[in-house]
C-alpha cells in the first residue's frame, strides 16, 4: 500500500471547496507560443497544443491540453532518466478527477489535491485543484498546469528510481525526521519540474512535432509563482494559522521556488539533490 504524494496545498491548506464550473478553468486562455514546424506542413506557425487544442471547446481543451503536456513530460524523461541515471523510464498515465476516485492509494475525494499514488504508479489530478490554483491562489498562468503535472510526474521517477522507497524507510528509522525528509522529496520533485520545463521545448508528439516551441520568461515565471503558492509556510497563512515550521511537508514557498529554479536553470536532474545537502 502506498502513500499518496500530494503536491501540497490539497486539503490541509483549503477545505471544501466544490467543484462548480470546470470551464472557468480553460476560459483564462492557454495562449503558448506558436511553434514553427519541423517543415513542410500547410499548417504553418504553430505548436502542437495549438493545432491539436485550440478549435475543440473548453472541457477538450483542457484534456487535449493536458494530454500534451504529460505527453512532453514524459518524452522528456524518456531521455533523461536513461542518460542521466542510467534507468529505463517506464510511462505512467494520469487520471483526472473531479468528486472522487479509488485508488492504489486508498479513495480520495476532490480537496484532496493532485498527488502520484506509487502503489498503482499513476497520477491523479483533481480538477478542483486546478480551478483552486486560478481563483484561489491566483496561479492564473497557463504554466501552472504543467508545473503541477511535472512535479507529480517528477514523483514517478523517484519511484522508478527507488528514491521514494528509500525515504519511506528512512522516515520509519528516524520518524522525528519524517517531515524533514518529505520536504526533501517534495523539493526534489519541483526540481525535477524545473529541469523538465528547461528541456520542454525539445520534446516532440507522436508525429515528431514539437509539442512547445518555446518557454517564456512568463511562462517560468507563472510556474515559480505556483510553486510560491503552495509554498507550506503560505498555505498556512493563507488558512490563519500560524507558521509552523515542525508542520512542514513540501517546503517553503522561498525553497519550493529555489529548488524549481535550481532544476530550470541547470536543465539537470542530478543537480536537484535536496537530499545530499542543505536545502
Ligand atoms: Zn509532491
Amino acid at each position: 500500500m502506498g502513500i499518496p504524494i500530494p503536491i501540497g496545498g490539497g486539503r490541509g491548506g483549503i477545505v471544501g471547496i466544490i467543484i462548480a464550473v470546470l470551464v472557468a478553468l480553460v476560459g483564462g486562455g492557454f495562449g503558448l507560443n506558436a511553434a514553427t514546424n519541423g517543415g513542410g506542413s500547410e499548417q504553418g506557425d504553430n505548436t502542437s497544443l495549438e493545432q491539436k487544442c485550440s478549435a475543440q471547446d473548453a472541457l477538450e481543451q483542457l484534456d487535449c491540453r493536458n494530454t500534451l503536456y504529460v505527453n512532453s513530460i514524459q518524452a522528456y524523461w524518456r531521455t533523461a532518466m536513461p542518460e542521466v541515471f542510467g534507468e529505463q523510464y517506464k510511462p505512467s498515465k494520469t487520471v483526472f478527477f473531479s468528486q472522487n476516485v479509488s485508488t492504489g492509494c486508498g479513495a480520495a475525494d476532490s480537496g484532496v489535491g493532485p498527488f502520484y499514488c506509487p502503489a498503482d504508479d499513476l497520477v491523479y489530478i483533481d480538477l478542483t485543484f486546478y480551478r483552486l490554483l486560478a481563483d484561489q491562489l491566483g496561479a492564473q498562468g497557463e504554466f501552472a498546469q504543467p508545473y503541477v503535472l511535472a512535479h507529480e510526474y517528477g514523483h514517478h521517477v523517484q519511484d522508478l528510481l527507488g528514491t521514494e522507497a528509500q525515504m519511506r524507510r528512512q522516515q520509519q528509522r528516524d520518524p522525528q525526521n519524517a517531515n524533514t525528509l518529505s520536504v526533501k522529496l517534495e523539493l526534489q520533485a519541483d526540481c525535477y519540474a524545473g529541469a523538465w520545463a528547461k528541456n520542454a521545448t525539445g520534446t516532440s508528439d507522436e508525429q515528431g512535432q514539437k509539442i512547445f516551441k518555446s518557454i517564456t520568461d512568463q511562462d517560468i515565471q507563472q510556474a515559480i509563482d505556483t510553486a510560491e503558492k503552495i509554498g507550506d509556510d503560505a498555505i498556512q497563512q493563507r488558512s490563519g494559522r500560524p507558521v509552523n515550521p515542525d508542520e512542514f511537508t513540501h517546503g517553503t514557498s522561498e525553497q519550493r521556488k529555489q529548488w524549481f529554479t535550481k532544476g530550470f536553470s541547470t536543465g539537470d536532474p542530478k543537480a536537484c539533490d535536496t537530499f545530499g545537502g542543505t536545502l
